[in-house]
């Protein structure tokens, strides 16, 4: 390889000076070619940099640019697998839309902190789209759920999910439950917090064998449902259209042929991209069969996500669903290039796309470790303070007294506040 390149070098090297050499000789220039390099050097001056102006950035900072009314930004919060690692959270894709709409695709095991440091008003994070219930396309919806609730989210969480093919195998099931096992997260907060965050989810169930249904059609978007082909019968993946522009963000899935049929021409197609079988086997430590099987069967492998993409011609293709490392992505993308030599990105958490007509723009966001919530949109409603369930006697007999040193921070905030708050 290396060898390939040096001699590639070496002829460009020596292909410029005969031309150089010529072009003198043409030019009229004969002895001359010192001073046209020269030229050719002057024209190409350095540019004025500023000491003290900003410059364009090539980076995404949240919270710092408008979207314009035509433009669709995409935000990777999750890329990564159900084992649960720092540097990638499971699947979940946060789409903004110029008109003020913003959905996300999935919110797997630790995405919600991703969608946090976006900065995004919780109220505008209200609609969930959720391809089939494994914990790395849902594991956070509890977290995205109270959180967002705590930090803004005035109204209930609204979810779409495909049903299953018994009942207790659907999305709403899965939902109704989950929001039971809050059931002492939530009761603990009545009458201390707003509570309109905190009504139970507002599932959406549509059928997973729907093909090319539309599922949602609200302030001029539609997003439709086709089946997709993992685990059990049950998962999907969804085809948004608005304003001339067409997302499709596919579920975890062995290829099929509704993708193929109904993602084609699209300005972004994500779809997953398994990690490679020898990796999985070396690196993830399955066993041959279970590399096999998982690798190529219940996923899509690397060579059969450029097969898919070859048909599809996807604007921007974008790959996701493997651990993304310094020795994995080489592979990956040989192996995809075996099969498809279209625009890809090779998705990891953080990075952002924008859409529009003219332009695909791919960049990474830089983020504040040490975000707090955004600002809420709404006036926060005040609790009623008599549904607050109190302490049994047992437990509020076991308070230590440090009455005389909390006053002082009651004092403080009821004169800074012009409030007449008293301790309980
Ligand atoms: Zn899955
Ligand atoms: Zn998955």
């Amino acid at each position: 390889m290396i060898t390939t390149k040096r001699v590639l070098i070496v002829a460009s090297i020596a292909f410029m000076a005969v031309m150089l050499y010529q072009w003198g000789h043409l030019d009229g220039r004969e002895g001359k070619s010192s001073g046209l390099i020269g030229e050719l050097i002057a024209a190409e001056s350095p540019p004025k940099v500023s000491p003290v102006k900003t410059r364009a950035r090539d980076f995404y900072a949240p919270n710092s640019e408008d979207l314009r009314p035509d433009e669709m930004r995409l935000i990777a919060c999750g890329t990564g697998m159900p084992t649960a690692r720092p540097k990638q959270a499971a699947s979940c894709w946060l789409l903004e839309l110029g008109n003020g709409d913003k959905f996300i695709f999935d919110v797997g095991t630790g995405s919600a902190e991703r969608i946090a440091a976006m900065q995004i008003p919780y109220n505008y994070l209200d609609k969930v789209f959720l391809s089939h219930l494994h914990t790395d396309h849902f594991g956070d919806l509890d977290a995205l759920f109270v959180g967002g609730a705590l930090a803004g989210r005035q109204k209930p969480l609204r979810v779409w999910g495909p049903k299953g093919d018994t009942p207790e195998r659907g999305t709403k099931y899965a939902l109704d439950h989950l929001f039971k096992a809050l059931t002492w997260d939530i009761a603990g907060r009545a009458g201390i917090t707003d509570p309109r965050g905190y009504q139970p989810f507002e599932v959406t169930e549509f059928d997973y064998k729907g093909v090319n249904k539309i599922i949602y059609q609200e302030n001029g978007v539609t997003i439709r449902s086709i089946p997709a082909i993992h685990s059990l019968d049950g998962p999907v993946s969804f085809i948004v259209e608005w304003n001339g522009l067409k997302f499709v963000f596919g579920g975890d899935t062995y290829p099929n042929k509704w993708y193929a049929k109904y993602a084609k021409d699209a300005d972004l197609a994500i779809h997953e991209c398994f990690v490679a079988v020898p990796d999985l086997i070396t690196k993830f430590k399955f066993t041959p069969q279970g590399a096999l099987a998982v690798g190529t069967q219940i996923h899509t492998a690397p060579e059969a996500f450029g097969k898919m993409m070859s048909l599809v011609k996807p604007r921007m293709a974008v790959a996701y669903h493997f651990f993304k490392d310094f020795d994995t992505t080489g592979p990956i993308n040989d192996r995809i290039r075996t099969t498809y030599d279209g625009p890809l990105s090779l998705a990891e958490d953080y990075m952002v796309w924008n859409i529009t007509k003219d332009d695909i723009r791919v960049r990474m966001a830089i983020y504040d470790e040490d975000v707090w919530p955004p600002p809420a949109t709404e006036k926060p409603q005040l609790p009623d303070p008599s549904l607050r369930i109190p302490y049994s006697k047992f437990i509020v007999g076991g308070k230590s007294d440090m009455k005389d040193v909390i006053q002082p921070t009651y004092d403080e905030i009821n004169k800074k506040y012009g409030l007449s708050e008293k301790q309980d």
